[in-house]
Parts: structure tokens; C-alpha cells; sequence
């Protein structure tokens, strides 16, 4: 976190890489192999997410403490508090804390599948707010505090097309503050398609006293069935030009994946044009995209890249 808020501070440009933990034992060595070509294009940091009420917690930890201590870098993993008693929680942390690890996403966390409320469980935590106050009661500075933003307010406040009211965008913000004021470092967004949206909500933190770095959760789109999952799921506003452009190729995925990069490409470069200079990557576990994105802003060494890669990023990107 030091490093991102260096990195804000001095005008460079940081990036990060998130990853979720495989299902299976060769899907874990996969990403590990994976990981290893990522990395060697220097991150500031890559994270590991938690199943949702800790149903991956020994995966997530395992691959945790590998990141750190094997591929060497610079790790922050998520932690959930839904459905997890305190001991649970403090067992994770304390072991990551024995490996070394400093950053921590502290999340509410969703329900687990086939459930639609989150359960709080007694003696347990609520919201978000609630793990960031443990964590700073119970082991001081000593992790470096994450906590996730909503541009277009938390899907929960969100009522269909018309997205959340300014009133609930409003509380969401406020409710943002609060955890920042106990004691978290960063914010990274959930992800968005409209960067003016991002934009928008980068501004109105500012405007509220909001004063640590925001980072902006770039998805890009690797597969038409994916994005428009995700987005449904997270209830995103998806710009007409993009529906537009998507439509005609959505059955051609080597399109939609060049669109991705391409849109991913401008996504960033408007952010970065704006000032901010960190981005974070939501790879889904998939380096291609990404990496690609990142050659087109001039991040990663071209030369690198076809090193550490069988194949090239398209020069020719796909144009709306
Ligand atoms: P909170 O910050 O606690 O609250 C969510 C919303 O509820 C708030 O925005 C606000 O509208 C409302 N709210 C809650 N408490 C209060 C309060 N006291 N007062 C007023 N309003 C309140 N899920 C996983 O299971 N595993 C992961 O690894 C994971 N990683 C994520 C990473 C990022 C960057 C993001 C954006 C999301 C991630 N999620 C993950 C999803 C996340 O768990 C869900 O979005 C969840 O529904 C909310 O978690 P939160 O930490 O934002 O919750």
C-alpha cells in the first residue's frame, strides 16, 4: 500500500493483478505458472480473493503465502466476514502474518451460493466496517487496509435501469468514509464501463474528505458470455457504445478479445490522463488481455512480452 501511495505521490504509474483461487490442483499450478510470466512484468502488487463465507479459505491462504514467499510479490489477499465466526477470521489473518503478508482486502463478503441474504454469525461481523476496526484494534498498523468501493453505489442499493437514487449513492459514499476514518489505506473499486462514472465518483470522495488513493478495478472483457454475466451480476451500466459494438461480433471471440483489449486500452488511458496513476486488473485468472493492455499503454516491455508469451498482441486492434 506504501508503495501505490509512493507511486500516486510521484506521478508513476502502478499496476496490479488479481487472481481467484482454481478449483482444482492443476488449475492452482496453472495460475502459479501464470503468475510467474505476470510477475516478471513488475507489478506493485497482485491479490488472491476469498470464497465467498470462507468456502476457499485454505486455497486462498496456501496460495497467499506462496505468492509472497515463492513468486515474490508483493501479496494482499481478501478476507470476507460473512458467515465466519471471529476465530476463523483471526486464524487467517494471524497466518498470513506469520508468512509475512502486510495487506489485507477487508470485505462483507456475499452470501454463499444458493443463499441471498448473508448471515451474520452471532458474536460475528456485520459489514465491512466491522473488520476494519478489528483489524486496526487487534493488530494495530501492522497490515495495510484495503477496502472496496462502489462507483455506481453497492448492487444492493441499486434499483434496475435507473441505477441507485442520489440519496443511496450518497449514503454509500458516506458510509465509504467511514471506513477509510477506521483505518483503511486504499480503496479499489468494484468494475465499471463508464469511466466518467469512475470519474464522477473519484470526485464526490474527494469532494466528501476522502483523501487515500482510489483505484480503479479494470475487468477487461476476455468473452462475451462472461461480461455480460458480470456485469448482471454486479449490476454495472453498460455504455451503448459498448452494447453497440459488442452486438455484431459477440459469437466471434477473437474479436470480442480484441475489442476487450482495445476498450480496456481507452478505458485506462482516460483514467490515466486524469491523474490517477494506479490500475488495478481483474485478470480472472487469464494473462492475455491484461498483459495486452498493459503493452498498449506502454507499461510492459514489447520485447519482454514475446519472451514470455507464445503469441503477440494484435497490432491491429479491433476499432469501433
Ligand atoms: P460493506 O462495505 O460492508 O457494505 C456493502 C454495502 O452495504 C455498502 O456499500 C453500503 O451500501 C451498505 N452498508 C453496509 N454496512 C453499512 C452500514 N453500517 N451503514 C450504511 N451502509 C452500509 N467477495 C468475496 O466473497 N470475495 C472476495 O474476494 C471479494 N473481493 C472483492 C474485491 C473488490 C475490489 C470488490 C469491489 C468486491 C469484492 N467482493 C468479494 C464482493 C463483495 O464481497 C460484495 O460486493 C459484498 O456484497 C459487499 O462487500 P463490502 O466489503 O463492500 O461490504
Amino acid at each position: 500500500i506504501e508503495k501505490i501511495q509512493e507511486a500516486e505521490a510521484n506521478g508513476r504509474t502502478a499496476f496490479s493483478f488479481e487472481y481467484f483461487p482454481p478449483k482444482t490442483e492443476e488449475g492452482v499450478e496453472n495460475l502459479f505458472e501464470r503468475m510467474d510470466r505476470m510477475v516478471a512484468h513488475g507489478p506493485n502488487f497482485c491479490d488472491i480473493t476469498w470464497g465467498a463465507g470462507g468456502s476457499t479459505a485454505d486455497v486462498t491462504l496456501d496460495i497467499a503465502n506462496r505468492m509472497q514467499n515463492m513468486v515474490c510479490v508483493e501479496t494482499m489477499m481478501h478476507l470476507t466476514c460473512t458467515n465466519m465466526p471471529v476465530e476463523k477470521i483471526d486464524s487467517a489473518l494471524d497466518a498470513i502474518k506469520t508468512n509475512g503478508i502486510q495487506n489485507v482486502l477487508a470485505l462483507r463478503g456475499d452470501p454463499p451460493h444458493g443463499q441471498d441474504k448473508f448471515v451474520q454469525v452471532a458474536g460475528g461481523f456485520s459489514c465491512a466496517l466491522d473488520l476494519v476496526q478489528h483489524i486496526k484494534a487487534k493488530y494495530g498498523d501492522y497490515f495495510g487496509i484495503t477496502v472496496a468501493g462502489y462507483p455506481e453505489a453497492h448492487p444492493e442499493v441499486i434499483l434496475g435501469e435507473e441505477g441507485a437514487t442520489e440519496e443511496a449513492y450518497s449514503n454509500d459514499l458516506a458510509y465509504l468514509k467511514r471506513k477509510v476514518d477506521a483505518g483503511a489505506d486504499l480503496i479499489v473499486t468494484q468494475l465499471f464501463y463508464d469511466t466518467d462514472i469512475f470519474l464522477k465518483f473519484v470526485n464526490d470522495c474527494r469532494q466528501i474528505g476522502i483523501t487515500c488513493p482510489i483505484v480503479p478495478g479494470i475487468m477487461p472483457i476476455n468473452n462475451y458470455k462472461g461480461f455480460i454475466r458480470m456485469t448482471g451480476f454486479c449490476k454495472t451500466k453498460i455504455p451503448a457504445e459498448i452494447t453497440a459494438a459488442l452486438d455484431p461480433i459477440k459469437d466471434n471471440e477473437e474479436a470480442v478479445k480484441a475489442y476487450g483489449i482495445h476498450l480496456g486500452t481507452e478505458m485506462c488511458k482516460k483514467i490515466l490522463a486524469s491523474g490517477i496513476n494506479t490500475l488495478h486488473l481483474y485478470t480472472l485468472n487469464m494473462e492475455k488481455t491484461a498483459l495486452a493492455i498493459l503493452t498498449n499503454l506502454g507499461l510492459i516491455e514489447e520485447s519482454k512480452l514475446s519472451r514470455t508469451l507464445p503469441w503477440r498482441p494484435p497490432t491491429n486492434v479491433f476499432r469501433v
